[in-house]
């Protein structure tokens, strides 16, 4: 039986790997869409930390709004919508900073705080145990930074820092 080139090529390359749609976070700008069009009431991505990348700050700018009047855990404080992100003292002058993916929405205020004026450790991914992995990302079509990209289904996140960390 004559077996043609193109078919002993992907015969040679093995099963296709599936992938699932993913976040730069190098290119994302948090511009908000995340959250309003996922096809989800809430939306499949969420705000991720990456503690080694962290600086524990007391003035965290992704906890506090820039205009809070203090520098404590009152709702009037925080520049998340959702009160998603837990404040836990350490020791002085340190704070551990935790995202409930439960409240998140996605929206990337914290992301934007952080990525603009600390050091960047909190950044979005879409959470695969949410996502419902439509074939069109809705997101992916209105990203203006050509954020979204395939990744591999066996390693689907995009992590910032060291392998491992964040997520
Ligand atoms: S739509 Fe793109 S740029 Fe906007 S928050 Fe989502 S990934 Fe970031
Ligand atoms: S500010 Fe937005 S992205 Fe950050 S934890 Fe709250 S809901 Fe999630
Ligand atoms: S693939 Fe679908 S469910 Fe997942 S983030 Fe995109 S729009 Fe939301």
């Amino acid at each position: 039986m004559a077996v043609c080139g193109a078919t002993l090529a992907a015969a040679r390359r093995g099963p296709a790997r599936r992938t699932l749609w993913q976040i730069d976070p190098a290119a994302c700008v948090q511009c908000g869409l995340c959250a309003t069009s996922c096809v989800l009431p809430v939306s499949a991505v969420k705000c991720v930390h990456n503690f080694a990348m962290c600086g524990y700050c007391r003035l965290c700018f992704g906890y506090f709004e820039a205009d809070a009047p203090a520098l404590n855990a009152g709702a009037e404080n925080q520049m998340c919508p959702t009160g998603a992100i837990q404040r836990r003292f350490v020791e002085d002058p340190y704070h551990e900073y935790t995202i409930r993916e439960d409240l998140c929405i996605g929206c990337g205020r914290c992301v934007k705080g952080c990525t603009d004026f600390g050091n960047g450790s909190l950044y979005l991914q879409v959470r695969h145990d949410v996502c419902v992995h439509c074939e069109e990302c809705a997101i992916a079509t209105v990203c203006p930074t050509q954020a979204f990209r395939r990744v591999p289904a066996d390693d689907p996140y995009l992590r910032k820092g060291a392998a491992g960390e964040g997520t």
